[in-house]
């Protein structure tokens, strides 16, 4: 299978003046566009080559998860993100965050501090367990939650190449503004999606 570069669902400066145009142009079509021609030049002529990307991201390790795990996660992270969205956490998604992390504040305040302090490049993610609880987890490079059977409902990428033409060393002011961007209506989807399933 030869995989390609997912379009973003909304323009290259649309998440201004959060995330620059510059940033996006940057990190869509030359970070996320190169793991994906790299996933094809690795996979090709392997055992790999005619599996769909999910299932490549749950069995590979190596180089081989590397990046498909890297075209897997900013594929999700860009579909997570809605322009000019700067809107609360409400209704019954937020009691689900409730019950699971005391309040809305709190798990805002933990999945920011998660991410400024992963060390290194890598991602926050929001996942549900198997026992439908939710938990913050931080994965170093290219970790992904599907891959220790988890199920990822949000991410946020900490790579310094998702922030660092626009906030530098201030990690903390992107996760701030990347929480207004968040588009928690897919989040409540995916999150529906994945109880359903386990119901
Ligand atoms: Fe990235």
């Amino acid at each position: 299978m030869k995989f390609e570069l997912s379009e973003l669902h909304y323009d290259l400066d649309a998440l201004e003046p959060y995330i620059s145009k510059k940033t996006l142009e940057l990190h869509h079509r030359k970070h996320h566009q190169a793991y994906v021609s790299n996933l094809n030049s690795l996979i090709a002529r392997t055992k790999f080559k005619d599996l769909d990307l999910e299932t490549i991201v749950r069995v590979a390790d190596g180089p081989v998860f590397n990046f498909a795990a890297q075209v897997w996660n900013h594929t999700f992270y860009f579909e997570g993100l809605l322009p000019g969205n700067n809107k609360t956490l409400k209704g019954p998604f937020a009691d689900v965050i409730k019950n699971n992390f005391g309040s809305v504040s709190f798990f805002k305040n933990l999945f920011i501090r998660s991410g400024v302090s992963l060390f290194g490049a890598g991602w926050v993610w929001l996942v549900l367990n198997p026992d439908g609880s939710m938990e913050i987890v931080p994965k170093s490079n290219a970790g992904n939650p599907l891959h220790i059977g988890l199920f990822p409902l949000l991410t946020c990428d900490v790579w310094e190449h998702a922030y660092y033409l626009d906030y530098q060393n201030r990690t903390q002011d992107y996760l701030e503004a990347f929480w207004k961007l968040i588009n928690w209506e897919i989040i409540e989807k995916r999150y529906n999606e994945f109880t359903a399933i386990a119901d």
